[in-house]
Protein backbone atom coordinates (compact mmCIF):
# COMPACT_ATOMS: atom_id res chain seq x y z
CA UNK A 1 0.00 0.00 0.00
CA UNK A 2 0.94 3.18 -1.00
CA UNK A 3 0.44 6.38 1.06
CA UNK A 4 -0.78 9.15 -1.03
CA UNK A 5 0.24 12.75 -0.23
CA UNK A 6 -1.43 15.18 1.75
CA UNK A 7 -2.04 18.47 2.91
CA UNK A 8 0.39 19.33 5.67
CA UNK A 9 -1.44 21.18 8.88
CA UNK A 10 1.64 22.95 9.61
CA UNK A 11 4.32 24.32 6.86
CA UNK A 12 8.06 23.03 7.09
CA UNK A 13 9.26 26.13 5.38
CA UNK A 14 7.40 28.64 7.29
CA UNK A 15 8.62 26.83 10.71
CA UNK A 16 12.17 26.70 9.47
CA UNK A 17 12.27 30.26 8.67
CA UNK A 18 10.98 30.73 12.10
CA UNK A 19 7.31 32.40 10.61
CA UNK A 20 4.42 32.01 12.60
CA UNK A 21 1.58 29.71 10.92
CA UNK A 22 -1.17 30.80 12.63
CA UNK A 23 -5.12 29.82 12.41
CA UNK A 24 -7.42 27.20 13.57
CA UNK A 25 -6.77 23.45 14.34
CA UNK A 26 -8.76 20.58 12.89
CA UNK A 27 -12.18 19.29 13.74
CA UNK A 28 -12.54 16.64 11.04
CA UNK A 29 -10.54 14.27 9.24
CA UNK A 30 -10.99 12.56 6.35
CA UNK A 31 -9.05 9.35 4.48
CA UNK A 32 -8.22 9.20 0.76
CA UNK A 33 -8.19 6.15 -0.97
CA UNK A 34 -8.51 4.05 -3.49
CA UNK A 35 -9.07 0.11 -2.98
CA UNK A 36 -11.06 -2.90 -3.65
CA UNK A 37 -14.10 -3.68 -2.23
CA UNK A 38 -16.02 -6.83 -2.06
CA UNK A 39 -19.48 -5.62 -1.70
CA UNK A 40 -21.49 -3.03 -3.93
CA UNK A 41 -20.74 0.25 -2.44
CA UNK A 42 -23.24 3.12 -1.89
CA UNK A 43 -21.82 5.49 -5.41
CA UNK A 44 -21.71 9.29 -5.22
CA UNK A 45 -22.03 11.71 -2.40
CA UNK A 46 -23.41 10.94 1.43
CA UNK A 47 -23.89 13.24 3.85
CA UNK A 48 -23.27 12.92 7.23
CA UNK A 49 -23.57 15.15 10.29
CA UNK A 50 -19.77 16.15 9.69
CA UNK A 51 -20.20 16.56 5.67
CA UNK A 52 -19.98 14.37 2.84
CA UNK A 53 -18.00 11.45 1.96
CA UNK A 54 -17.98 10.03 -1.57
CA UNK A 55 -16.90 6.80 -3.04
CA UNK A 56 -17.21 6.31 -6.85
CA UNK A 57 -15.72 3.71 -9.45
CA UNK A 58 -12.44 4.42 -11.73
CA UNK A 59 -11.94 2.54 -14.60
CA UNK A 60 -9.88 -0.88 -13.23
CA UNK A 61 -12.63 -1.32 -11.23
CA UNK A 62 -11.47 0.00 -8.08
CA UNK A 63 -13.09 2.38 -5.77
CA UNK A 64 -11.55 5.69 -5.19
CA UNK A 65 -13.24 7.63 -2.49
CA UNK A 66 -12.70 10.32 0.76
CA UNK A 67 -14.35 9.49 3.77
CA UNK A 68 -15.07 11.20 6.63
CA UNK A 69 -13.56 9.72 10.12
CA UNK A 70 -15.98 9.51 13.15
CA UNK A 71 -13.48 11.19 15.80
CA UNK A 72 -10.75 13.51 14.48
CA UNK A 73 -7.05 11.54 13.68
CA UNK A 74 -4.56 13.60 12.44
CA UNK A 75 -1.31 11.05 12.53
CA UNK A 76 -0.16 11.05 8.64
CA UNK A 77 0.01 7.35 8.27
CA UNK A 78 -3.58 5.45 8.44
CA UNK A 79 -3.72 1.85 8.10
CA UNK A 80 -6.96 -0.43 6.39
CA UNK A 81 -8.34 -0.86 9.69
CA UNK A 82 -8.83 3.48 9.98
CA UNK A 83 -10.23 3.00 6.48
CA UNK A 84 -12.56 0.31 7.62
CA UNK A 85 -13.76 1.87 10.92
CA UNK A 86 -14.70 5.18 9.02
CA UNK A 87 -16.96 3.28 6.30
CA UNK A 88 -18.64 1.61 8.59
CA UNK A 89 -19.16 5.28 10.76
CA UNK A 90 -20.31 6.88 7.50
CA UNK A 91 -22.27 4.19 5.81
CA UNK A 92 -22.85 1.25 8.33
CA UNK A 93 -20.67 -0.91 6.15
CA UNK A 94 -16.95 -1.18 5.59
CA UNK A 95 -17.97 -2.63 1.92
CA UNK A 96 -15.69 -5.56 2.73
CA UNK A 97 -12.98 -3.17 1.48
CA UNK A 98 -9.48 -4.84 1.00
CA UNK A 99 -6.22 -4.53 -1.10
CA UNK A 100 -5.90 -0.92 -0.51
CA UNK A 101 -3.51 0.89 -3.29
CA UNK A 102 -2.69 3.92 -1.45
CA UNK A 103 -4.54 5.47 1.92
CA UNK A 104 -3.66 9.12 3.05
CA UNK A 105 -5.78 11.57 5.55
CA UNK A 106 -5.94 15.00 5.43
CA UNK A 107 -7.91 17.80 8.23
CA UNK A 108 -9.84 20.74 8.14
CA UNK A 109 -7.12 22.68 9.72
CA UNK A 110 -6.82 25.91 8.26
CA UNK A 111 -3.79 27.79 8.54
CA UNK A 112 -1.57 31.28 7.28
CA UNK A 113 1.75 32.23 7.68
CA UNK A 114 1.54 35.73 9.56
CA UNK A 115 4.65 36.81 6.59
CA UNK A 116 5.26 35.75 3.26
CA UNK A 117 8.71 36.67 3.60
CA UNK A 118 11.62 36.62 5.63
CA UNK A 119 14.83 38.36 4.36
CA UNK A 120 15.83 35.22 1.82
CA UNK A 121 13.02 33.18 2.28
CA UNK A 122 9.82 33.66 0.33
CA UNK A 123 6.65 31.01 0.64
CA UNK A 124 4.33 30.66 -1.55
CA UNK A 125 1.17 27.80 -2.24
CA UNK A 126 0.45 24.91 0.94
CA UNK A 127 3.84 26.57 2.31
CA UNK A 128 1.91 30.40 2.90
CA UNK A 129 -1.36 28.87 3.42
CA UNK A 130 -3.03 25.44 3.98
CA UNK A 131 -6.83 24.57 4.52
CA UNK A 132 -9.19 22.26 3.71
CA UNK A 133 -9.58 21.26 0.19
CA UNK A 134 -12.92 21.94 -0.17
CA UNK A 135 -13.49 24.60 -3.07
CA UNK A 136 -10.67 22.87 -4.73
CA UNK A 137 -9.28 26.55 -4.71
CA UNK A 138 -5.61 25.29 -3.43
CA UNK A 139 -3.70 24.42 -6.16
CA UNK A 140 -5.16 27.74 -8.16
CA UNK A 141 -4.08 30.10 -5.08
CA UNK A 142 -0.47 28.91 -4.34
CA UNK A 143 0.01 29.03 -8.61
CA UNK A 144 -1.21 32.61 -8.35
CA UNK A 145 0.99 33.20 -5.42
CA UNK A 146 3.86 31.96 -7.49
CA UNK A 147 2.94 33.84 -10.83
CA UNK A 148 2.89 36.98 -9.07
CA UNK A 149 6.47 36.50 -6.77
CA UNK A 150 8.31 35.38 -9.65
CA UNK A 151 9.03 37.97 -12.32
CA UNK A 152 9.48 39.94 -9.05
CA UNK A 153 12.19 37.47 -8.00
CA UNK A 154 13.96 37.43 -11.73
CA UNK A 155 14.01 41.43 -11.53
CA UNK A 156 15.30 41.67 -8.29
CA UNK A 157 17.66 38.93 -8.98
CA UNK A 158 19.11 40.39 -12.18
CA UNK A 159 19.13 44.03 -10.32
CA UNK A 160 16.59 45.40 -12.47
CA UNK A 161 14.44 46.22 -9.69
CA UNK A 162 15.54 47.08 -6.06
CA UNK A 163 14.31 44.58 -3.43
CA UNK A 164 11.11 46.75 -2.09
CA UNK A 165 9.44 44.79 -5.08
CA UNK A 166 9.49 41.85 -2.81
CA UNK A 167 7.57 43.34 -0.18
CA UNK A 168 4.48 43.97 -2.68
CA UNK A 169 4.26 39.92 -2.85
CA UNK A 170 3.25 39.78 0.80
CA UNK A 171 0.94 43.02 0.59
CA UNK A 172 -0.66 42.06 -2.64
CA UNK A 173 -1.18 38.08 -1.71
CA UNK A 174 -1.69 37.71 2.11
CA UNK A 175 -4.92 39.20 2.06
CA UNK A 176 -5.73 36.58 -1.02
CA UNK A 177 -4.60 33.81 1.07
CA UNK A 178 -6.78 35.67 4.17
CA UNK A 179 -10.09 35.08 1.94
CA UNK A 180 -9.34 32.02 1.04
CA UNK A 181 -9.03 30.55 4.36
CA UNK A 182 -12.44 32.34 5.59
CA UNK A 183 -14.03 30.38 2.00
CA UNK A 184 -13.26 27.30 3.32
CA UNK A 185 -14.19 27.47 6.76
CA UNK A 186 -17.47 28.36 5.47
CA UNK A 187 -17.96 25.95 2.74
CA UNK A 188 -16.90 22.83 5.72
CA UNK A 189 -19.77 24.36 7.85
CA UNK A 190 -22.20 24.70 4.75
CA UNK A 191 -21.22 20.95 4.55
CA UNK A 192 -22.14 19.52 7.58
CA UNK A 193 -25.34 17.70 7.82
CA UNK A 194 -27.12 18.64 11.00
CA UNK A 195 -30.24 20.34 10.64
CA UNK A 196 -29.52 23.69 10.78
CA UNK A 197 -26.65 23.41 8.38
CA UNK A 198 -28.88 21.72 5.91
CA UNK A 199 -31.19 25.26 5.75
CA UNK A 200 -28.05 27.20 5.64
CA UNK A 201 -27.38 25.08 2.70
CA UNK A 202 -30.90 25.48 1.04
CA UNK A 203 -30.63 29.59 1.94
CA UNK A 204 -27.41 29.23 0.04
CA UNK A 205 -28.62 27.41 -2.76
CA UNK A 206 -31.51 29.66 -3.56
CA UNK A 207 -28.86 32.35 -3.17
CA UNK A 208 -26.83 30.67 -5.73
CA UNK A 209 -29.74 30.59 -8.26
CA UNK A 210 -29.50 34.61 -8.88
CA UNK A 211 -27.57 35.58 -11.62
CA UNK A 212 -25.50 38.11 -9.25
CA UNK A 213 -24.15 36.01 -6.53
CA UNK A 214 -23.62 33.14 -8.95
CA UNK A 215 -21.33 35.52 -11.29
CA UNK A 216 -19.28 36.43 -7.76
CA UNK A 217 -19.10 32.75 -6.65
CA UNK A 218 -17.54 31.93 -9.60
CA UNK A 219 -15.33 34.31 -10.11
CA UNK A 220 -14.55 34.01 -6.20
CA UNK A 221 -13.23 30.45 -6.48
CA UNK A 222 -11.70 30.81 -10.16
CA UNK A 223 -9.71 33.22 -8.57
CA UNK A 224 -10.59 36.04 -11.46
CA UNK A 225 -12.01 38.52 -9.02
CA UNK A 226 -8.52 39.27 -6.93
CA UNK A 227 -7.69 42.68 -7.27
CA UNK A 228 -4.61 44.04 -5.95
CA UNK A 229 -4.65 47.42 -3.94
CA UNK A 230 -2.46 49.27 -6.44
CA UNK A 231 -4.85 52.89 -6.41
CA UNK A 232 -8.06 54.08 -6.98
CA UNK A 233 -9.33 54.78 -10.71
CA UNK A 234 -9.94 53.03 -13.08
CA UNK A 235 -12.15 49.91 -12.60
CA UNK A 236 -9.13 47.91 -14.17
CA UNK A 237 -6.62 48.85 -12.03
CA UNK A 238 -5.03 46.36 -9.98
CA UNK A 239 -7.41 43.33 -11.43
CA UNK A 240 -6.29 41.00 -13.77
CA UNK A 241 -6.47 42.26 -17.80
CA UNK A 242 -8.86 40.58 -19.63
CA UNK A 243 -6.89 38.46 -22.64
CA UNK A 244 -8.68 40.83 -25.88
CA UNK A 245 -8.86 40.76 -29.23
CA UNK A 246 -6.37 43.45 -30.43
CA UNK A 247 -5.47 44.26 -34.00
CA UNK A 248 -1.43 45.29 -33.97
CA UNK A 249 0.14 46.47 -37.36
CA UNK A 250 -2.73 45.68 -38.48
CA UNK A 251 -2.80 41.66 -37.75
CA UNK A 252 -5.09 40.42 -35.40
CA UNK A 253 -2.97 39.60 -31.62
CA UNK A 254 -4.48 38.31 -28.53
CA UNK A 255 -3.15 40.34 -25.85
CA UNK A 256 -1.95 37.60 -23.69
CA UNK A 257 0.65 36.25 -26.36
CA UNK A 258 2.39 39.87 -25.96
CA UNK A 259 3.19 38.68 -22.64
CA UNK A 260 4.63 35.80 -23.38
CA UNK A 261 8.67 37.33 -22.54
CA UNK A 262 7.53 38.32 -19.29
CA UNK A 263 7.98 42.24 -19.30
CA UNK A 264 5.68 44.47 -17.96
CA UNK A 265 3.68 45.71 -21.10
CA UNK A 266 2.38 49.69 -21.84
CA UNK A 267 -0.52 49.08 -24.62
CA UNK A 268 -2.06 52.04 -26.46
CA UNK A 269 -5.54 50.86 -27.28
CA UNK A 270 -6.47 53.86 -29.37
CA UNK A 271 -4.51 53.00 -32.25
CA UNK A 272 -1.83 55.24 -31.20
CA UNK A 273 1.25 55.17 -29.09
CA UNK A 274 0.33 54.79 -25.70
CA UNK A 275 1.53 58.36 -23.69
CA UNK A 276 4.44 57.77 -21.55
CA UNK A 277 7.82 57.83 -21.01
CA UNK A 278 9.71 58.66 -24.49
CA UNK A 279 12.84 57.19 -23.52
CA UNK A 280 13.77 53.40 -22.75
CA UNK A 281 12.70 52.35 -19.41
CA UNK A 282 14.55 49.04 -19.09
CA UNK A 283 12.34 45.80 -19.48
CA UNK A 284 8.82 47.90 -20.46
CA UNK A 285 8.08 47.19 -23.76
CA UNK A 286 5.23 49.21 -25.53
CA UNK A 287 3.07 48.36 -28.15
CA UNK A 288 0.62 50.27 -29.91
CA UNK A 289 -2.65 48.05 -30.79
CA UNK A 290 -6.55 48.96 -31.74
CA UNK A 291 -9.26 47.18 -29.87
CA UNK A 292 -12.41 48.08 -30.65
CA UNK A 293 -14.95 45.68 -28.27
CA UNK A 294 -16.36 45.63 -25.08
CA UNK A 295 -14.08 45.56 -22.56
CA UNK A 296 -15.61 43.12 -19.64
CA UNK A 297 -14.56 41.89 -16.26
CA UNK A 298 -15.82 39.51 -14.10
CA UNK A 299 -18.21 40.51 -11.66
CA UNK A 300 -18.02 43.74 -12.70
CA UNK A 301 -19.53 43.89 -16.12
CA UNK A 302 -18.50 46.32 -18.85
CA UNK A 303 -16.06 49.15 -18.16
CA UNK A 304 -15.10 51.87 -20.39
CA UNK A 305 -12.36 51.63 -22.75
CA UNK A 306 -8.91 53.19 -21.71
CA UNK A 307 -6.60 54.74 -23.80
CA UNK A 308 -3.79 52.87 -22.61
CA UNK A 309 -2.63 50.72 -19.62
CA UNK A 310 0.07 49.27 -18.21
CA UNK A 311 0.01 45.38 -17.50
CA UNK A 312 2.70 43.67 -15.13
CA UNK A 313 4.26 40.38 -16.19
CA UNK A 314 1.38 38.72 -14.10
CA UNK A 315 -1.91 39.97 -15.90
CA UNK A 316 -2.50 43.17 -13.71
CA UNK A 317 -3.11 46.46 -14.31
CA UNK A 318 -1.21 48.86 -12.40
CA UNK A 319 -1.93 52.15 -14.39
CA UNK A 320 -4.83 52.98 -16.52
CA UNK A 321 -5.08 56.18 -19.29
CA UNK A 322 -8.28 57.38 -20.07
CA UNK A 323 -6.89 60.11 -22.53
CA UNK A 324 -3.64 61.93 -23.44
CA UNK A 325 -2.65 62.11 -19.78
CA UNK A 326 0.51 60.09 -18.72
CA UNK A 327 0.49 61.21 -14.95
CA UNK A 328 1.05 58.80 -12.36
CA UNK A 329 2.13 56.34 -15.13
CA UNK A 330 6.47 56.90 -13.82
CA UNK A 331 4.93 56.29 -10.08
CA UNK A 332 3.38 52.99 -11.31
CA UNK A 333 6.20 51.95 -13.15
CA UNK A 334 8.52 52.53 -10.08
CA UNK A 335 5.97 51.42 -7.38
CA UNK A 336 4.18 48.09 -8.87
CA UNK A 337 6.70 47.03 -11.43
CA UNK A 338 10.22 47.62 -10.07
CA UNK A 339 10.74 50.26 -12.86
CA UNK A 340 13.04 53.16 -12.52
CA UNK A 341 11.88 55.51 -15.52
CA UNK A 342 15.34 57.30 -16.85
CA UNK A 343 16.70 59.94 -14.85
CA UNK A 344 14.32 64.03 -15.69
CA UNK A 345 11.11 62.56 -17.14
C1 LIG B 1 -7.40 15.62 -1.06
C2 LIG B 1 -6.99 16.91 -1.68
C3 LIG B 1 -7.69 17.41 -2.79
C4 LIG B 1 -7.34 18.62 -3.37
N1 LIG B 1 -8.06 19.08 -4.43
C5 LIG B 1 -7.74 20.27 -4.97
C6 LIG B 1 -8.50 20.79 -6.08
O1 LIG B 1 -9.44 20.17 -6.56
N2 LIG B 1 -8.14 21.98 -6.59
C7 LIG B 1 -7.10 22.71 -6.09
O2 LIG B 1 -6.81 23.81 -6.59
N3 LIG B 1 -6.36 22.24 -5.05
C8 LIG B 1 -6.67 21.06 -4.48
N4 LIG B 1 -5.93 20.58 -3.43
C9 LIG B 1 -4.84 21.41 -2.92
C10 LIG B 1 -3.58 21.24 -3.76
O3 LIG B 1 -3.25 19.85 -3.87
C11 LIG B 1 -2.44 21.99 -3.07
O4 LIG B 1 -2.85 23.32 -2.78
C12 LIG B 1 -1.21 22.04 -3.99
O5 LIG B 1 -0.78 20.73 -4.32
C13 LIG B 1 -0.07 22.78 -3.28
O6 LIG B 1 1.03 22.82 -4.13
P1 LIG B 1 2.45 23.20 -3.58
O7 LIG B 1 3.37 23.08 -4.74
O8 LIG B 1 2.36 24.50 -2.87
O9 LIG B 1 2.78 22.14 -2.46
P2 LIG B 1 2.97 20.57 -2.64
O10 LIG B 1 2.08 20.02 -3.73
O11 LIG B 1 2.83 20.01 -1.27
O12 LIG B 1 4.45 20.44 -3.18
C14 LIG B 1 5.55 20.60 -2.29
C15 LIG B 1 6.63 19.64 -2.72
O13 LIG B 1 7.77 19.89 -1.94
C16 LIG B 1 8.31 18.66 -1.51
N5 LIG B 1 9.05 18.90 -0.24
C17 LIG B 1 8.55 19.12 0.97
N6 LIG B 1 9.54 19.31 1.86
C18 LIG B 1 10.69 19.27 1.17
C19 LIG B 1 12.05 19.41 1.53
N7 LIG B 1 12.44 19.66 2.77
N8 LIG B 1 12.98 19.29 0.55
C20 LIG B 1 12.61 19.06 -0.74
N9 LIG B 1 11.33 18.91 -1.13
C21 LIG B 1 10.38 19.01 -0.18
C22 LIG B 1 7.11 17.76 -1.32
O14 LIG B 1 7.47 16.40 -1.38
C23 LIG B 1 6.24 18.18 -2.49
O15 LIG B 1 6.53 17.44 -3.65
C24 LIG B 1 -6.26 19.37 -2.84
C25 LIG B 1 -5.54 18.87 -1.74
C26 LIG B 1 -5.90 17.67 -1.16
C27 LIG B 1 -5.11 17.15 0.02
Amino acid sequence: MMAARCAPATSWAATVAGIAFPGWEPEISYLIFEADMADEPAMGFHRGLKGTSALGRIETGRVRGVVIEEVLETGGAPDIDALRAALTAAYGTDFGVHDVRWLSRFTDAARQAADYRQGRVLLAGDAAHVHSPVGGQGLNIGLQDAVNLGWKLAQVARGISGDALLDTYQAERHPVGATLLQQTLALTALNRGDDRSNALRALTAKAMQMDEPRRWYAASVSGLDVRYDLGAGHPLLGRRMPDLDLVVDGAPVRLFELMHDARPLLLGLGGRAPPGPDAAVPRLKRVDARFSGALELPVIGVVTRPTAVLVRPDGHVAWVAEGEDASGLSAALEAWCGLQPPTGH
